[in-house]
């Protein structure tokens, strides 16, 4: 029976894993890839290897002492996680079980796809799935933002701020007659388009979408259709909100007893590489402080 399992081996997970390690937990990070999204980074026509990911490197530094404590990890898949006599047991695609007396979920979440022509060649390439993290790279520049959810229209708004001019591409009505969608409209930098992404283009970079029958030269393309919360392996312990994400509180405790969760996963606001080795390391924390209160 260990101490704690960690699923996901991004940010989140690799900082939970450091934190248990040096409290001498019997701890095992259970991921299929150490490092997670922090090798996502965005490209842009006329700026040199930009690299923005923030964190990174201390990231770099737990995953090479994971790497080296092979005890204390195993490249797997989780299935599903199950309560049995008010301990975990967590099952993984290659048919391991593991028991532990408590648990951190540390999945991450995916950003949607459209499945568009181009896109899968272009993305790093100016085309992006975070404005929260590369907005700051079109200063006076012609991004194009695909979304009609709040966080499309709060990414639109960041980048009229800054840039020459947005083009905000609606699939749908969304969010788009609330108030801050009327204030967007009413923007003279934003630019709204009532129809579907239908292709994107470019060879080395993004350099213009097709938007209904219209071609569209941009700088840039941001997918900002959602995100997909890797909460599936809980999926029957009931501690996630209406977007599949888990809730959690300020201790990043989950309604259930002994089931943390730390960054992307969670309902936490929002998604960057230093709030996720924050939530992680505050979720090793109160785990191991779950775990003293057992005895
Ligand atoms: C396109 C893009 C660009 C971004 N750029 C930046 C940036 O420049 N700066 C910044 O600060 N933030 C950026 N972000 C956000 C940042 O990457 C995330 O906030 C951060 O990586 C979240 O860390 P995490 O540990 O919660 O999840 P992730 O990094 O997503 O890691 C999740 C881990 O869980 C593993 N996993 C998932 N499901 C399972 C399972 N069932 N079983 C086992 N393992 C599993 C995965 O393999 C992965 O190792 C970007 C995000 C995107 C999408």
């Amino acid at each position: 029976m260990l101490d704690l399992i960690i699923i996901g081996g991004g940010p989140a997970g690799l900082t939970a894993a450091v934190y248990a390690l040096n409290k001498r937990l019997n701890v095992l990070l259970i991921s299929e890839d150490l490092g997670g999204k922090t090798a996502y980074g965005l490209d842009v026509k006329g700026y040199e290897g930009h690299e923005v990911i923030r964190g990174g490197e201390m990231i770099e530094k737990f995953k090479r002492q994971l790497e080296y404590l092979n005890f204390a990890r195993e490249i797997d898949r989780v299935n599903h996680v199950v309560l049995e006599g008010g301990n975990f047991a967590v099952f993984t695609q290659s048919s391991k079980k593991f028991d532990a007396r408590a648990v951190i979920l540390a999945t991450g979440a995916l950003p949607k796809r459209l499945n568009v022509p181009g896109e899968k060649q272009l993305i790093g390439k100016g085309l992006s799935y975070s404005a929260i993290s590369h907005a700051q790279l079109f200063i006076e520049r012609e991004p194009a933002i695909v979304g009609s959810n709040l966080r499309a229209l709060h990414a639109a708004a960041e980048m009229a701020n800054i840039a020459k001019q947005v083009h905000l591409v609606l699939p749908e009505k969304g969010e788009i007659d609330s108030a801050f969608g009327k204030k967007l409209r009413a923007n003279p930098k934003v630019k709204v388009y009532e129809a579907p992404l239908k292709e994107v283009r470019g060879t080395d970079f993004v350099e213009s979408i097709v938007v209904g029958d219209q071609t569209i030269k941009v700088d840039g393309l941001f997918i900002e259709v959602g995100l997909t919360p890797g909460s599936k392996c809980v999926a029957d312990l009931n501690v996630t909100d209406v977007y599949g994400r888990i809730a959690v509180n300020h201790r990043c405790q989950t309604s259930h007893p002994g089931l943390f969760a730390a960054g992307d996963v969670t309902d936490v606001f929002i998604e960057q590489v230093l709030v996720a080795i924050g939530e992680g390391a505050k979720a090793a924390l109160s785990a191991y402080e779950y775990l003293l209160n057992q005895g």
